[in-house]
């Protein structure tokens, strides 16, 4: 029981447990993929702005996130995600009595937040193109270094200084390129183990610090308390006194409404993104269950009936596999919208010359004739 009481931070009341900060992960590793869902959805609808913005999706979300996890690192003292799930970062050392972050901090842990999963997914995306992808782990590394071959192979050609230094360089980058291949899954293992080593030395209490960023920050979470709320509640009361502000400097004044309508902009995203996860996750649901095509499964209607033949038309032959205006098999077949078949030449003809059909007499142009690439 003690080690339970343990695992939920039992003995230390603003120590996180391990499945708050593991959940907090994992909202801001939705966070992401959902946006870029709800982006895809409206580039469809406006392509012209949002595919430019879904191309270069991740630069524009780390961009956004840059605004919106300052506003929250400045203002609460943790991320957007940590602070929704009641947590915040204090310094390890306490300065001037404080152990509230410093601008430092807060940069220091915004490279944390936004640029390492920004490089790291960008480096992911480059060790798949280089390492040939899902072929290359299916067919194994042959594949891919047979691409490497040809793409080198471009370059071989040519004489003179500048040639010779380009061959030179593009060796060392194929150097350079086969070290990363060999060395980057090692990388990138060291960098899960350590995380995962991290939570469950932070879980047995061998270290106050849940991740290896925050121990290199010297920064640790802790549970926001009644008293941080109240600060928080005092900070916003303070800002809404706005006309007791030091009167004479109406630029001050502006700049305070402005920082005011960005800060409420930023802090409805509190509501504003759990429910784009919510949705998200709605979605994907709905597409995977089979729920959604029990309800869209409707039965297939009858195909409306063809236009009866006019009395003073050519008729319907008895067989149907003959051109009701040249008598014989069909060829090229060709429909009008009234659903009879001719060969194509015989109804291009007559609907040039009469502009009907000739079976049910309504109008009709060359424009409505269709060729059946089946032969009926
Ligand atoms: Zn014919």
């Amino acid at each position: 029981m003690e080690f339970m009481s343990d695992m939920l931070g039992g003995a230390d009341a603003g120590k996180p447990s391990v499945f708050e900060l593991v959940a907090q992960t994992k909202m801001t590793e939705l966070l992401e993929p959902a946006l870029r869902h709800i982006t895809s959805v409206y580039a469809h609808r406006y392509p012209r702005y949002l595919i430019r913005i879904l191309n270069l999706h991740e630069e524009v979300y780390a961009a956004v996130m840059l605004v919106v996890e300052r506003h929250y690192l400045r203002n609460y003292g943790g991320s957007f995600t940590e602070h929704f799930y009641g947590m915040k970062r204090v310094r390890t050392r306490t300065i001037g009595g404080s152990k509230a972050l410093t601008g430092g901090n807060v940069w220091g842990s915004l490279v944390f937040l936004v640029g390492l999963p920004l490089v790291k997914s960008r480096l992911d995306q480059y060790y798949d193109k280089i390492s040939g992808g899902d072929a290359a782990r299916l067919l194994g590394g042959a594949f891919a270094q047979e691409r490497h071959i040809e793409a080198d192979a471009d370059v071989e050609d040519g004489a003179g200084v500048r040639a010779d230094i380009r061959r030179r360089l593009v060796r060392l980058l194929a150097v350079a390129r086969q070290l990363f291949q060999r060395f980057y899954p090692h990388v990138n293992f060291a960098y899960h183990l350590s995380t995962a080593l991290y939570y469950v030395a932070y879980m047995f209490d061998r270290t106050g610090y849940s991740s290896p960023w925050l121990h290199v920050l010297g920064l640790q979470m802790r549970r926001l308390s009644a008293a941080d709320y109240r600060a928080m509640d005092m900070r916003t009361g303070d800002t809404s006194g706005l006309a007791a502000a030091p009167n004479g400097s109406v630029l001050r004044g502006l700049r305070n409404i402005v920082a005011r309508l960005l800060g409420g902009g930023l802090d409805v995203l509190r509501v504003a993104l759990p429910l784009a996860i919510f949705f998200y996750r709605f979605l994907e649901w709905w597409y995977r269950s089979d729920f959604h095509q029990r309800v869209q499964q409707k039965p297939v209607p009858p195909p409306p009936m063809p236009l009866r033949p006019h009395p003073d038309g050519v008729g319907v032959p008895v067989d149907q596999t003959v051109c009701a205006l040249c008598g014989r098999p069909r060829t090229n077949p060709a429909m009008l919208p009234t659903g009879f078949v001719f060969c194509y030449p015989c109804i291009h003809r007559h609907v040039a010359d009469a502009g009907t059909c000739p079976v049910t007499l309504t109008l009709a142009t060359v424009g409505d004739i269709r060729k059946l690439y089946a032969d009926a």
